[in-house]
Parts: C-alpha cells; sequence; structure tokens
C-alpha cells in the first residue's frame, strides 16, 4: 500500500554507518533507520548472536517461561531504575501498553473518564490509541472518530500543565518525550522533566515517558530522563533496542506493573527467544564499548561542528541537539533536501516541514563525522542560495 512515499534506491548490505546499494554505490548513513542501527549495519556482534539463536530456538510464546526474556527485563529494570517489563514488537505496541497502564490504573481507583495529558508536537505511533495520543493533526486526519480520553497542552509549557492542578478535569496520566522526534528535535529546557515528574508525583499522576527514539544511547545516556535523573512511572522503548530486530518494550515502576493483571494485556511474539537475544547483545555491546559516553562526546562536536560552518547563515534559525540527535530549523521548507542529499549519497531527514534531522550511528568515527557535516552544511547553504 502507498503509506510511504520511498525513494526508488535499495540498498542489499550494510557496514557500521554505511549502505551499499545494488550497484554497489555507498551511501554514509546519518539517520540510521530512524534510529534504529543505533551501533551501526551488520554490527558482528549481533549478528553473531541472532544467528546462533536463530539456529537455536525462535519463538515459543509466552505460555511458558523465556529465560532470555527473563534476563533481559533485569537488564533494563536495572539500567532504568524501574521494576518490571512488558514486551512487545514496536514503539507503537509499547505506547499501547502504557495507555492501558493508565486506563485500567483510572478504573482500579474508581475514576471514570480519566484523562491522559499529552503534548502538542508529539508523536506516539500509528495505531488508533496512539494516533489519538499524538500532538499532529497530519496524523489524525481522516481517522474520526479518535479514542477519547486525551488531553493536549504545548510541550515545555509547565504553566499549562501546573494549570490543570487547579481545573476540573479528572486526570490519570502525563504522557510525553525527553525530546520530541518526528516535531522537530525540540529539547525541552533544562528542568522541564524534573518539574513534571515533581507534579506528577505531588497529583498522584502517572508520569508515563515515551523514549522510543531517545531510549539506547541515542542522547548519552541510556534514557534521555536520565539527563534529569528522572525515573517515571512508565517508560516506553523500541526503535534501536534490537538493533534491527523488531522488539519493543513498556517497563515501569512495582505499583504501575501490577496494573495489567494476567489476562488483561498480551503480544504473541512480544520478547521471543531471538528478538531477547537481539536486546541482549545490543546492551552488551552498548555497556562494553561505553556508546553513551562516545555519543555525548560526538554529539558536542557536531553542534560544534555545524555552529562553525551555519551560525553566520541567517535563514538557519537553530542548531540543537541532546546527544545523537541532531536539528537544524531553517526559517522554509526544506523536504527537498532529503532527496538532494540522497544525490550525494548522504542519507538523511527532514521534520516538521523544517527541520534537518540527523540521527547517525552511535558508533561513528570523526571522518565519518566531518563528512556529514560537511555535506550537510555545503547543502544547506546552496540550497537557500537559489
Ligand atoms: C517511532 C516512534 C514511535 C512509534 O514506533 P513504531 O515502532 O513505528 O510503532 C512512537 N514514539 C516515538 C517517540 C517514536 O519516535
Amino acid at each position: 500500500m502507498p503509506t510511504y512515499t520511498r525513494q526508488s534506491v535499495a540498498f542489499k548490505a550494510g557496514e557500521g554507518c554505511w549502505l551499499i546499494d545494488e550497484d554497489g554505490n555507498r551511501y554514509l548513513d546519518a539517520l540510521s533507520g530512524i534510529s534504529v542501527c543505533n551501533i551501526g549495519h551488520a554490527n558482528p556482534h549481533i549478528g553473531k548472536e541472532i544467528s546462533q539463536q536463530a539456529s537455536q530456538l525462535l519463538h515459543t510464546s509466552n505460555l511458558y517461561r523465556i529465560p532470555l526474556q527473563e534476563k533481559l527485563a533485569s537488564r533494563l529494570c536495572t539500567m532504568s531504575g524501574l521494576d518490571t517489563v512488558f514486551f512487545c514488537n514496536s514503539g507503537a505496541e509499547a505506547n499501547e501498553a502504557a495507555i492501558k497502564i493508565c486506563r485500567k490504573s483510572a478504573n482500579d481507583r474508581g475514576m471514570d473518564d480519566a484523562l491522559i495529558v499529552v503534548m502538542r508536537g508529539s508523536f506516539h505511533g500509528r495505531t488508533m490509541a496512539t494516533l489519538s495520543a499524538t500532538g499532529n493533526e497530519k496524523v489524525q486526519q481522516g481517522f474520526a472518530p479518535l479514542l477519547q480520553g486525551f488531553h493536549h497542552i504545548p510541550y515545555n509549557d509547565l504553566e499549562a500543565l501546573e494549570a490543570l492542578t487547579t481545573g476540573s478535569l479528572n486526570i490519570i496520566a502525563v504522557m510525553l518525550e525527553p525530546v520530541q522526534g518526528e516535531g522537530g528535535v525540540v529539547v525541552p529546557d533544562k528542568g522541564y522533566l524534573q518539574s513534571v515528574r515533581k507534579l506528577c508525583s505531588e497529583q498522584d499522576w502517572l508520569m508515563v515517558v515515551d523514549e522510543v527514539q531517545t531510549g539506547m544511547c541515542r542522547t548519552g545516556q541510556w534514557f534521555a530522563c536520565q539527563h534529569e535523573q528522572v525515573v517515571p512511572d512508565v517508560m516506553t522503548i523500541a526503535k534501536s533496542l534490537g538493533n534491527g530486530v523488531p522488539i519493543g518494550a513498556c517497563l515501569a515502576n512495582a505499583e504501575a506493573g501490577e496494573v495489567l493483571s494476567a489476562g488483561t494485556h498480551g503480544s504473541t511474539f512480544g520478547g521471543n527467544p531471538l528478538s531477547a537475544r537481539a536486546a541482549l547483545a545490543v546492551i552488551e555491546y552498548m555497556s562494553s564499548n561505553d556508546i553513551a559516553k562516545k555519543a555525548t562526546r560526538l554529539g558536542e562536536r557536531i553542534r560544534a561542528d555545524f555552529e562553525r560552518n551555519l551560525g553566520e547563515v541567517k535563514e538557519v534559525r537553530d542548531i540543537r541537539n541532546l546527544g545523537l540527535m541532531i536539528g537544524i530549523q531553517l526559517d522554509r521548507d526544506c523536504a527537498d533536501l532529503v532527496g538532494l542529499a540522497l544525490d550525494r549519497k548522504l542519507l538523511i531527514n527532514v521534520t516538521a516541514g523544517n527541520v534537518i534531522r540527523l540521527l547517525p550511528p552511535l558508533i561513528m568515527n570523526d571522518e565519518e563525522l566531518n563528512l556529514i557535516v560537511q555535506t550537510v552544511s555545503d547543502l544547506i547553504k546552496e540550497y537557500l542560495k537559489e
């Protein structure tokens, strides 16, 4: 179905930060399959682990114990400070689980018509519940009736949230991204997440953090909310958890983790031996290679380099990053840059109309970083001239 406007190029192999097309041309990947292949294409460690698992055991269903899943859950809990995990296969599904926790929790407390506060400019997925939570009308257009129970407020606006404490709304939770990805790499003010945490605790609202794009070292910490020492009640991850093997997870603290009792939720594939083995291999690789620190260091460098190259260009409105989640905002729409970059064998993305979004592999070297900065800077300058 024509759900994507695709570029016509097709890749047959990958190698670290590089993709090789059917004619043997090499492309530098500054997008990582939208922050999925964070530790590079055809990572040998991951390849070895999943091929071993594939010839041993792929799937048994969640009707039986899955030791690899238990081990993965235990690792994720240690990394996040949370206590329980539900496994699924995508970001949208992880958010569905989070939304079900919120609703069930409200029901358990005897609240009718409880609302989940969500943010304008957010993105939480394409299923009916997650597109209803999403703060972007383009995503919702044509799919009415939307799911009820979401209340949208401006992002990074603490007063808008505080105003709800005295209103008449029945609130059960606040759900937000620690950096808005699809919304244009919007990095909130320092202290915002911590204030949201504090308010949620005071009001007995669940704090749900969608780390689907920001998680797994992308921003320089395992999870972006850790930049502010925030532990949410519920956290969702997916994208880079399996470095390309589909797996998602909804993490929760002990209290929120008890809400979905036996029979209230499920997933056939979720956390099967193959995807659990892949995610364990990703975590192992990231810890033993100090990938989070690397993302921080490279993020600082790439931002400084872009500022040096583009700081004087008046049409460049803003250059922002958290780790290796980078946004360059222009004063005009610039979707055409994606195709122009492709002509130069560079993969980039444009989101929110006028934000060039870069999500390069966290394992890139200095030379690859330089090539990204040079090519993107040149492209922007030429594009603005025309
Ligand atoms: C990509 C994304 C999702 C949806 O993930 P899928 O795996 O495509 O369902 C949800 N939330 C955020 C923040 C995302 O970036």
